[in-house]
């Protein structure tokens, strides 16, 4: 019974990468490691992100090319419409639309320090999307609401309008709050949202970058997770077992209650994102549970 619930679970549950292009020749060979171990899981799509700077930017576009090739995956990437001009977006998606990409997770990006209210949002980039090729297209949500948002409301409705404009699901900003996750999915459909809401999974072992990057992203850290991670400073093989302990709590409540997709920031490593999946039930074939012994009595 329990290899029939782990076939069934893997039957159910899709989930997505993301990574980020790399800065040195060191990076970029970590970076194949695990694309190469994390392909193996069948991932519905892999993605890679978009900087601020000119020349991270070039690396996206080459990456994902190169992904595609090597992997035959679904590959987006990501693509942000601050500080570019709409005929700039339009060639960047012509090149993409020719070079056989179909998938573009749309952003409007941070705004540069100082910067004005911008000319472009997300909404505006996904319509300009949909008018060069029928891209499938996903875009940002923010179940903890975006940091410059009026209010949570006028948040929700933005992400109505990414929908109507065309986009094809919403991946989440990651979140430790379960629930803040499930009421936010709850007022989505209540809002008339019809997309998969995709959970973003952010598996941490550096405690301290994270709480940097939760407030500015305007993410809560619980107090319980705070309390995990005392004492572990100097401490990086325990804080990654924790970090995983709690990534993998978080995806069985959020599986129980129904999420089918996950989307993992895997921070460009394999190994805590493999693990999560695995008690997911995602596995490569031959490692599903029952094979083995489908094959010794065949
Ligand atoms: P939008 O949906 O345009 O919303 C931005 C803000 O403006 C919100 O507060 C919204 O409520 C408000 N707003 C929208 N329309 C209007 C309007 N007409 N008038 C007034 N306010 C309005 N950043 C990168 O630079 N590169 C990446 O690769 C990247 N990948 C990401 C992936 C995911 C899954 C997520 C969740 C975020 C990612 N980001 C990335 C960060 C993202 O660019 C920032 O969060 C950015 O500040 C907002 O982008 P958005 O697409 O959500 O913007």
């Amino acid at each position: 019974a329990l290899n029939q619930n782990l076939a069934e679970l893997q039957a159910r549950i899709n989930v997505s990468f993301e990574f980020f292009p790399p800065r040195t020749s060191e990076m970029e060979q970590t970076l194949w490691q695990s694309i190469d171990r994390l392909s193996e899981l069948k991932p519905t799509f892999v993605s890679v992100t978009y900087g601020a700077n000119s020349g991270e930017r070039e690396r996206t576009h080459s990456i994902i090319k190169d992904i595609k090739e090597r992997t035959g995956l679904d590959s987006a990437p990501h693509l942000t419409c601050v500080d570019a001009t709409p005929q700039e977006l339009e060639a960047i998606a012509r090149d993409y639309w020719q070079s056989g990409i179909r998938h573009i997770v749309a952003l409007r990006g941070d705004l540069p320090p100082g910067s004005g209210k911008p000319s472009m949002f997300a909404s505006d980039l996904v319509a300009l999307l949909k008018k060069v090729g029928d891209f499938d297209i996903s875009v940002a949500a923010y179940p903890e609401v975006h940091p410059e948002a009026k209010s949570a409301q006028s948040d929700l409705i933005n992400l109505k309008k990414k929908v109507d404009a065309g986009a094809n699901r919403a991946i989440t900003q990651f979140f430790f709050d379960v629930e803040s996750y499930l009421r936010f999915r709850d007022r989505c459909v209540a809002t008339g949202i019809d997309t998969e809401i995709v959970p973003g999974i952010l598996p941490v072992s550096n405690f301290k970058q994270l709480q940097r990057f939760a407030t500015m992203t305007n993410v809560k850290v619980p107090n319980w997770m705070t309390q995990m991670f005392d004492g572990l400073d100097n401490d990086a093989e325990t804080r990654k077992m924790v970090g995983a302990s709690i990534a993998m709590d978080m995806v069985k409540i959020l599986s129980r209650e129904g999420v089918k997709d996950f989307h993992f920031y895997t921070l460009n490593r394999a190994e805590l994102s493999y693990a999560i999946c695995h008690t997911l039930g995602v596995r490569p074939e031959a490692a599903l549970p029952g094979q083995s012994l489908v094959r010794a009595s065949a």
